[in-house]
């Protein structure tokens, strides 16, 4: 049986329907949901490309939908309760608590519980990007896989789900650094080695 796996950019719209840039980062003018687009973007031109050889040898057992595009996190939520995917996947740039605070680093994946399949699907992908991004000049700190279950896209979505921060877009060096489209195809391409070894599975 074919496992669905659809993947959303984070922020974009608010519930009212007006723009949610998500975190910004004044000092390189950039959003991130600007950001996530692209991530989403370069994963939906990856898979529909097959320009992974990954890819092409998995995708019948895999179908990945996803949306590169504004979208309310009412309507993520609605979405994952139609479709149950086997896994829904929020694309986050993480920012500290303070905005000010110009100095977090490190990726982080944040799931329902570390025992259940969310967990075990958070691990996999923060491995991956971690894999991803130390060869970069970010280098991949490991802030681990984290329990959130006082964020909605996480416990208000049947069967799982997870958020996937892959760098604090608030730090300047991050900032920089994904100005540079190689980087966020290598974000974007850990999301998919991340998918096919989750679609993989038996
Ligand atoms: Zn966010």
């Amino acid at each position: 049986m074919s496992k669905l796996i659809e993947v959303f950019a984070g922020h974009g719209l608010s519930a009212s329907g007006s723009y949610d840039s998500g975190a910004v980062n004044v000092h390189y003018e950039m959003s991130e949901t600007l950001m996530t687009w692209r991530i989403v973007g370069a994963m939906k031109g990856m898979w529909d490309s097959s320009s992974l050889p990954q890819v092409s040898t998995l995708t019948p057992e895999v179908r990945l939908h996803c949306f590169p595009y504004p979208m309310s996190l009412d309507r993520k939520i609605k979405t994952v309760n139609r479709d149950r995917p086997y896994l829904g996947i929020d694309v986050h740039l993480n920012a500290p608590l303070d905005p000010a605070d110009n100095i977090n680093r490190g990726t982080e994946v944040l799931c329902y519980s570390l025992a259940g399949k969310s967990g075990k699907c958070a691990r996999v992908f923060q491995r991956h990007l971690l894999e991803a991004l130390r060869g970069t000049l970010l280098g991949g700190l490991d802030r681990g896989v984290k329990v959130r279950q006082d964020l909605r896209f996480i416990t208000k979505t049947q069967p799982s789900t997870i958020i996937t921060e892959s760098e604090f877009i608030t730090c300047n060096e991050v900032a920089r650094a994904l100005r540079d489209t190689d980087l966020v195809n290598k974000i974007a391409q850990a999301h998919i080695l991340a998918i096919l070894e989750i679609g993989g599975w038996k």
